[in-house]
């Protein structure tokens, strides 16, 4: 089994030794899920958050966010439309609300979708809920479920988080949507305040012990009207060797190559998929709201409608002789192994 020492060697990997380390980890990936390409349409539906993570431009306490929430209806709407254009999973994310109003605001959603759509992947995105809500929502439809760790150094998670957040909570969350039977999917911000290479590698050793259906990592990048403005972005290199690293860790799981890894560098999502991952998640947010969903600096923000977005993500893809699976959900192999052994 690997150790955090041979994690750490590998994730300082630059150069040709980098660009080697980066193949092996494809080969993996086509040998054992194969060249295909998950395509998952992302829609931020709310940017309403009663969470203070410092790092967060979407954060409650930043006062110059112009907050929305989507109508069901529009929501609906803006599913159907990617539906139309192949896509067959959709991942749902928003700030992070708990109440009553909120948990059946996103069972409606989820019911909306389901109702025109009863084969479409819902992944939902929501933050930390109790378990009943977890429960409510997985009966409206949603089968799969993205929280991050952020951090799995319990100290840099309270460093990375205002009083209050609870880094037990954070895991709860976890171990309670794998059990309520979602496909987990958890990640970590790359070069985040106060963050060391041995973070990182503990962050891979994490998600292997966790045993994660899917990952979304990417660089941090910093919001000026936050906490850590002032901070660097998280390096390019680190970032996509940590996705080379974790697929040699773990096979069969989709790793998505994250918006984050295009905002540091043009085409960056094609160097997540020359890393090994294996997911997109091009954004179907209507225009009107995709300015205020900003969670750091220099988000990508395009003006192109849905159908242009997805052609852009599709020629990326094949460019790189993979082949975008349109018309698929895309559930990770990695569950589907863990259904059929446990
Ligand atoms: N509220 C939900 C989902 C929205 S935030 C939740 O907390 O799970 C989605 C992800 O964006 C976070 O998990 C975090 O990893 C990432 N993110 C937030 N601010 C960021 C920043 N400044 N740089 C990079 N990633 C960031």
């Amino acid at each position: 089994m690997t150790s955090k020492k041979d994690i750490v060697e590998m994730l300082r990997l630059r150069g040709e030794a980098k660009q080697r380390l980066h193949r092996e980890a494809c080969e993996i990936r086509d040998s054992r899920i194969g060249k295909k390409v998950f395509l998952r349409g992302l829609v931020e539906f709310s940017n309403a958050c009663g969470r203070d993570c410092l790092y967060c431009g979407i954060n409650r306490s930043n006062d110059s966010v112009k907050r929305y929430s989507m109508s069901v209806q529009d929501i609906a709407a803006c599913v159907d439309e990617a539906y139309a254009v192949g896509y067959r999973s959709f991942v749902l994310q928003s700030g992070e609300l708990r109440s009553e109003e909120f948990t059946s605001y996103v069972e409606e959603i989820v019911s909306a979708v389901m109702a025109s759509h009863p084969s479409a992947g819902i992944t939902l995105s929501c933050g930390e809920q109790s378990d009943e809500t977890y429960i409510r929502w997985r009966d409206a439809g949603a089968k799969r479920y993205l929280l991050r760790i952020e951090t799995s150094n319990r100290r840099h998670y309270e460093i990375l988080h205002a009083k209050g957040a609870d880094f037990d909570d954070r895991l709860r969350c976890l171990v309670a949507l794998k059990e309520l039977g979602y496909q987990v999917g958890s990640g970590v911000m790359i070069g985040s305040p106060h963050q060391t290479i041995e973070d990182l590698a503990g962050d891979i050793l994490f998600l292997r012990d966790m045993d994660v259906d899917m990952v979304g990592m990417g660089p941090f990048v910093p919001h000026s009207n936050t906490a850590f403005g002032g901070f660097p972005a998280g390096e390019l290199d680190l970032a996509l060797n940590m996705i080379a690293v974790l697929r040699k860790t773990m096979p069969t799981i989709n790793i998505a190559s994250t918006t984050a890894l295009e905002t540091l560098k043009e085409k960056g999502r094609q160097l997540g998929l020359m890393a090994s991952a294996n997911v997109v998640m091009p954004t179907i947010t209507p225009e009107r709201f995709r300015g205020d969903y900003l969670l750091y600096d220099n988000k990508p923000v395009s003006s192109l409608d849905l159908a242009q977005i997805l052609n852009v993500a599709v020629e990326g893809i094949e460019s790189l002789g993979l082949e975008a699976a349109l018309g698929e959900s895309g559930d990770p192999l990695h569950f589907l192994e863990r259904k059929n052994h446990g």
